[in-house]
């Protein structure tokens, strides 16, 4: 585990029956439980955007683009967001897909997310890569690539595949 003290008042911290870490003297609380993001399967002229990560974990792979939601952000303002950064994109949100869950990986303590998909369309093909993408490009069905950077968007992809005509 990572925190090993309170950041309130120093005492140890200990892990509880949540599965959190509880201060041993005070009331604190560091919670361990799913974090929130925001995924988008975006189609333009009938072909799937993956983005390429340009850190780790899963530097050089390709990913669905998304990201975690920031503070006070509801998914679909996050899902917008994060295309906009990592793409350039103004995408339209068309559905949700569907609510995955998922391990992120860490060296320091890997964490459990929750993905919240949607599937969206582009008004254009024209693509960037930006912040924490190095290359973005476009996939006919028979293109994607099997291996796809994190354990919860193989399982989106599958799914998506099943229903993608
Ligand atoms: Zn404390």
């Amino acid at each position: 585990m990572i925190y090993r003290f309170c950041s309130l008042c120093s005492a140890e911290l200990a892990e509880n029956k949540e599965g959190n870490l509880g201060c041993t003297r005070c009331s604190f609380v560091n919670y361990r439980n799913p974090r929130p993001t925001a995924t988008a399967l975006v189609l333009h002229n009938n072909k799937l955007l993956l983005t390429k990560r340009a850190r780790e974990p899963f530097k050089n792979w390709w990913d669905l683009p998304g990201g975690f939601l920031h503070r006070n952000e509801t998914p679909d303002v996050g899902a917008l967001r994060e295309l906009k950064e990592e793409t350039g994109l103004d995408i339209k949100i068309i559905k949700q897909f569907g609510i995955y869950t998922g391990t992120y990986p860490s060296d320091t303590e890997p964490f459990d997310i929750i993905s919240i998909v949607y599937v969206a369309e582009s008004p254009t093909a024209n693509l960037g890569a930006y912040d924490d993408v190095c290359e973005s490009r476009w996939f006919s069905k028979q293109e994607i690539p099997s291996e796809i950077a994190f354990d919860s968007n193989q399982t989106i992809i599958k799914d998506f595949l099943k229903v993608w005509n």
